[in-house]
C-alpha cells in the first residue's frame, strides 16, 4: 500500500471581512508518497488559501490536516514551525532569500534550525543540493548578485535541504520567463522521477500540469476534479 504523506479531511475555511465569505468547502483528498500534484483552477478560487492550510501556516479552519499521518489539530504555533522546518519545503512566487547572505548560507538556514546536523554536515548537505540544480558554482555568490532564475533553483535547494516529504509550491514559475520556468519545470520533475520527492505545485500553467502526474482543480473553493 502506498504510504499517504498528506490528508485533508472535509475542509472549510471563511474569510470575516465584514461579512462572512466562504473560501474553501469540503475540501477532501489524500497524497501519496512520491506524487508529483498540480493544483489549478481560475484566480480566486482558493488555491493560495488552500495552499496556506495545507503548510499548516493558517490554523484557523474547519476540518482536519494530516501531515505524515499525523492530525496537525490542536498544536501550538512552536509545534507547527518544527513540522513545517522539518516536513515541509516551499517555493514561492517570490524566493525570499535573504540578500545580505551569500547562496550557500540561505540553503543552509533552515538545516541549522532544524539542528539534526552539525553545521559542517549541513553545509555539505547544502552544497550538493546546489550541485544537483546545477549552480554549484554560485555558492559563495551573495543572494542578491544572482538572477531570478537562479535564485528560485537556490529557493528549491533550500526548500529539499532538510529532505522535507513534501515540497509545496505556489505558482513558483510565476515570476519567471519561459526559458527559466522551463529549467524549474524540469528540476520539480526529476525530483518526482529520480529522487521519489512528492510534490504539490500549484499553477496556472496549463503545459505545466499536464506534464506532472496528477491534476487537483479547483472552483470557487471546491476540488472539481482530483
Ligand atoms: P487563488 O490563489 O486561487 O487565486 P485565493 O486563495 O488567493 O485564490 O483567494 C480565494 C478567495 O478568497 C478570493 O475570493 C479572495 O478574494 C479571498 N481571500 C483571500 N484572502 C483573503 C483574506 N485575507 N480576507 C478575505 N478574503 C480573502
Ligand atoms: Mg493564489
Amino acid at each position: 500500500m502506498l504510504e499517504t504523506i498528506l490528508e485533508a479531511r472535509h475542509i472549510n475555511k471563511e474569510f470575516h471581512d465584514p461579512v462572512t465569505v466562504q473560501v474553501l468547502t469540503d475540501i477532501t483528498f489524500s497524497i501519496s508518497k512520491g506524487e508529483f500534484v498540480s493544483v489549478i483552477g481560475k484566480s480566486g478560487s482558493g488555491k493560495s488559501t488552500l495552499l496556506y492550510i495545507l503548510s499548516t501556516m493558517d490554523t484557523d479552519y474547519e476540518g482536519e490536516l494530516l501531515i505524515d499521518q499525523e492530525p496537525m489539530g490542536g498544536r501550538t504555533d512552536a509545534e507547527l514551525a518544527r513540522i513545517r522546518n522539518e516536513k515541509i519545503g516551499f517555493v514561492f512566487q517570490f524566493h525570499y532569500l535573504l540578500n545580505e547572505f551569500s547562496v550557500l548560507r540561505n540553503v543552509m538556514l533552515p538545516g541549522l534550525k532544524l539542528g539534526r546536523y552539525s553545521e559542517k554536515e549541513v553545509e555539505h548537505r547544502a552544497m550538493e543540493r546546489l550541485k544537483m540544480l546545477g549552480i554549484g558554482h554560485l555558492a559563495n555568490k551573495m543572494a542578491y548578485r544572482i538572477s531570478g532564475g537562479e535564485k528560485q533553483r537556490v529557493a528549491i535547494a533550500r526548500a529539499l535541504i532538510n529532505d522535507p516529504h513534501i515540497v509545496m509550491g505556489d505558482e513558483p514559475t510565476g515570476n519567471l520567463d519561459t526559458k527559466n520556468s522551463d529549467m524549474v519545470f524540469d528540476i520539480f520533475k526529476e525530483l518526482a522521477q529520480v529522487h521519489n520527492q512528492t510534490l504539490l505545485i500549484v499553477t496556472h500553467d496549463e503545459g505545466f500540469a499536464q506534464s506532472s502526474g496528477r491534476i487537483i482543480e479547483m472552483e470557487d473553493g471546491r476540488i472539481i476534479r482530483h
